[in-house]
C-alpha cells in the first residue's frame, strides 16, 4: 500500500498555505475503526478568510486565458493519473470504498478533469438577430458568458474525489475561484487534489480547503455577500436548508434518490441481474443513483428473483483496501444501524428477506427484499446502503407509475425489447434521466446529470456546470 503516513495532520488550505486552527478532529476508517488522521477544524474566522482569499483572487482567475485555464487543468489530471495508487487509497482509507471501486472513481476524476480542460476552450455566446425587432434594425448584439465569482462548493463523502472535480473542474475551466467545503468523513481526498493543483500551477487563492463542521463553515458560506454561488452535493434536507437560506445567491443542488429500474418480459435476464447487482451494491448503495427499487414483470419475475440472488452471493465482503473485495462497511455504525433498522421495519410489515440482512463485522451484507410496500422506508425513502427491494408488476404502466411515486426524480431505468414501450417510459418517467436498457446508475462525467422533485435542480457534467458557473451578459452595438 502507498504510504500515507504523510497525511497524518491536515491544516486548512487559504490563499495558497496551510493555515493551522485550535481545534483538530480525529479522522477514523470506518473500515477497521483506526485513526487515520487529526484534521483541521475551522471557524467562523478561518472561513471568512478563505472567503475573503478566494473574492481577492477572482481579478486574477477572470483575466486569465482560456489555455492558460486548461493547461493547469490538463496538468492536474495528468498529475493525478501518476498517482492513482495512491489516490484511490486514499478513498479506500477514508470512506471505505473498496480498492477496486475507488480505482474507478480515480480513472473517472482524470477524465473529469481533462473534460473541464476541453471544455474551458469553448465557452462562448451567441450572436442575436436584433433586427427581428422593429426597433432593433441596424444593431448588433451578441453575449459573451462571465465567471461568477468565488463560487461556495460543499460535498459529501460517497465519490470524495469525482464529486469534488463536478465542482472544481468546472470552476476554473469557466474563471471562478473556490471555497470547498468536503464531507468530514473525507477531507483526505480535497487535500490530495487541492496540493495536485498547486503543483500544476493553479494561483493561490484560486482554491482554498476548509474543513470543519457543515453546518458552521456550511452557513457562512451560504450568507456571506461575496460568495456568488453554492453548488451542493448532498442529502436533500441539507441541501433544502441551504436553498432556504441562499437568498439571490446562485444554487445548484445535487440530492439523494430511490432509483428504479423496470425490467419487461422477453429481456436477457443473466445480464440485468448481474448489472443490477453492480447498481444495486456498488459502494455499499451509497451512490445518489444507487438501485434501490427493481419492478418485474409477473411473467418473468421469479427467474429473475433467483438469478438476482445467485448474483448477490457472489459478492466478496471485507476490508476496502483489499482487491478482491466487493463490499466493505458503511460510512459510520449509525448507518448500519439505520439500515438495518429498515430492514427489520419491511420484514415486520410483510416484505420477504431472501438473502443478506446480517452484519458481518463492520460490513453489512448485500440485501434484497421482495414486496415491500411503497410506504415502507427501504421504499419510499433514500436507503444509502447495500438493499434493493424486487417487487412484482403486471404491467409497464404499473410499473412506471410506481417509479413516479416518488419524492425524487434522478434517474431511471427500463429494460425492454419493445421500442413503444421504451419511448413511452422516456416520455412518462419523471427524473432528470433515463435510461433505456440500462440501470438507473449508470453515469459518465460529461452527460448533463441532475434531478427533479427533492432530487434537486441545476445540471452538472461540465459543460452544464460552467452554463451554471457563468453569467451571461448581452452587448449591443449602435452603427451611428
Ligand atoms: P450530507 O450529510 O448532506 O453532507 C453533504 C455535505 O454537506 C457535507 O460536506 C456536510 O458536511 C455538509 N453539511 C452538513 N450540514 C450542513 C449545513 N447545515 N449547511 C451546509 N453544509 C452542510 O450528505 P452525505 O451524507 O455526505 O452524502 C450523502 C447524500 O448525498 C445522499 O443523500 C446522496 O444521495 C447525496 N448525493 C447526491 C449526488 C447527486 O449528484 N445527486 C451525488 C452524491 C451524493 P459534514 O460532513 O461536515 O456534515
Amino acid at each position: 500500500m502507498p504510504n500515507i503516513k504523510s497525511l497524518i495532520k491536515k491544516d486548512l488550505i487559504i490563499n495558497g498555505e496551510q493555515i493551522e486552527t485550535e481545534k483538530y478532529t480525529t479522522l477514523y476508517a470506518p473500515y477497521s475503526g483506526e485513526a487515520i488522521a487529526e484534521i483541521a477544524s475551522a471557524t467562523g474566522i478561518e472561513t471568512e478568510q478563505a472567503i475573503t482569499a478566494a473574492y481577492k483572487a477572482r481579478e486574477t482567475m477572470a483575466s486569465m486565458p482560456a489555455w492558460k485555464r486548461a493547461e493547469i487543468l490538463e496538468t492536474a489530471a495528468q498529475l493525478l493519473k501518476d498517482r492513482t495508487e495512491e489516490a484511490s487509497s486514499i478513498i479506500a482509507l477514508e470512506a471505505a470504498k473498496p480498492l477496486n471501486t475507488a480505482r474507478q472513481e480515480v480513472a473517472r476524476t482524470v477524465e473529469t478533469y481533462k473534460f473541464a480542460a476541453e471544455e474551458a476552450k469553448r465557452i462562448h455566446g451567441e450572436t442575436i438577430p436584433l433586427d427581428a425587432a422593429r426597433s432593433g434594425e441596424n444593431k448588433l448584439a451578441y453575449t459573451v458568458r462571465e465567471p461568477i465569482g468565488v463560487v461556495g462548493a460543499i460535498t459529501p463523502f460517497n465519490f470524495p474525489m469525482n464529486l469534488v472535480a463536478h465542482k472544481v473542474g468546472p470552476a476554473i475551466a469557466s474563471g471562478n475561484t473556490i471555497v470547498l467545503k468536503p464531507a468530514s468523513q473525507t477531507p483526505l481526498s480535497s487535500f490530495f487534489i487541492a496540493e495536485l493543483f498547486e503543483e500544476a500551477g493553479l494561483p493561490a487563492g484560486v482554491l482554498n480547503v476548509i474543513t470543519g463542521s457543515g453546518r458552521i463553515v456550511g452557513d457562512q458560506l451560504v450568507t456571506d455577500e461575496r460568495v456568488s454561488m453554492i453548488t451542493f452535493t448532498g442529502s436533500p434536507a441539507v441541501g433544502i436548508g441551504i436553498r432556504n437560506k441562499a437568498g439571490l445567491k446562485k444554487v445548484t443542488l445535487e440530492l439523494g434518490s430511490n432509483a428504479a429500474v423496470i425490467i419487461d418480459q422477453h429481456t436477457a435476464l443473466d445480464q440485468i441481474a448481474s448489472r443490477c447487482v453492480t447498481g444495486a451494491f456498488s459502494n455499499q448503495g451509497q451512490v445518489c443513483i444507487s438501485l434501490q427499487r427493481i419492478y418485474v414483470h409477473e411473467k418473468v419475475y421469479e427467474e429473475f428473483v433467483e438469478k438476482l440472488i445467485i448474483e448477490t452471493k457472489k459478492l466478496v465482503l471485507g476490508d476496502p483496501l483489499c482487491s478482491e473485495t466487493n463490499i466493505s462497511a458503511l460510512i459510520s455504525p449509525e448507518e448500519t444501524k439505520r439500515a438495518l433498522s429498515w430492514i427489520k421495519e419491511a420484514v415486520k410489515s410483510g416484505a420477504k428477506l431472501v438473502t443478506g440482512g446480517e452484519v458481518e463485522g463492520t460490513v453489512l451484507q448485500p440485501t434484497i427484499l421482495l414486496e415491500a410496500g411503497q410506504s415502507m422506508k427501504v421504499s419510499c425513502q433514500e436507503v444509502f446502503a447495500p438493499i434493493v427491494i424486487v417487487n412484482k408488476v403486471t404491467t409497464i404502466e404499473e410499473a412506471i407509475e410506481k417509479v413516479n411515486d416518488s419524492r425524487y426524480g434522478l434517474q431511471a431505468g427500463i429494460y425492454t425489447n419493445d421500442v413503444q414501450t421504451a419511448l413511452t417510459a422516456a416520455d412518462q418517467l419523471h427524473v432528470g434521466g433515463v435510461m433505456i436498457n440500462d440501470i438507473p446508475t449508470f453515469r459518465v462525467d460529461h452527460m448533463p446529470y441532475g434531478g427533479v422533485k427533492e432530487s434537486g435542480t441545476g445540471r452538472e457534467g461540465l459543460k452544464y456546470a460552467i452554463e451554471e458557473m457563468t453569467e451571461m451578459k448581452l452587448v449591443v452595438w449602435s452603427r451611428q
